[in-house]
């Protein structure tokens, strides 16, 4: 069973530069968002956002697609 330790939530890239756009994705394994850094390449959350990650994400609400998925698979969410 995975624990939230697991989970890493990140935010779109500034092309989309929408404010309601700005929200904290899960991405699960973690390792696949230090690639996605490292490489430059896009990485897929789990409410199938996809996108290249490149910021602090704690200052932006967590997606509520991602917490309810997150939620059913029995992970615990953390409150940002
Ligand atoms: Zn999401």
């Amino acid at each position: 069973m995975a624990t939230v330790d697991e989970l890493t939530e990140l935010y779109p890239n500034e092309t989309n530069s929408e404010e309601r756009d700005r929200m904290a994705h899960i991405v699960y394994p973690a390792s696949a968002v230090t690639e996605a850094i490292v490489t430059g390449t896009p990485c897929t959350a789990l409410c199938g956002k996809v996108w290249v990650p490149n910021r602090d994400p704690k200052k932006y609400p967590l997606c509520p697609t991602c917490k309810e998925i997150a939620e059913g698979m029995g992970w615990k969410v953390p409150d940002l």
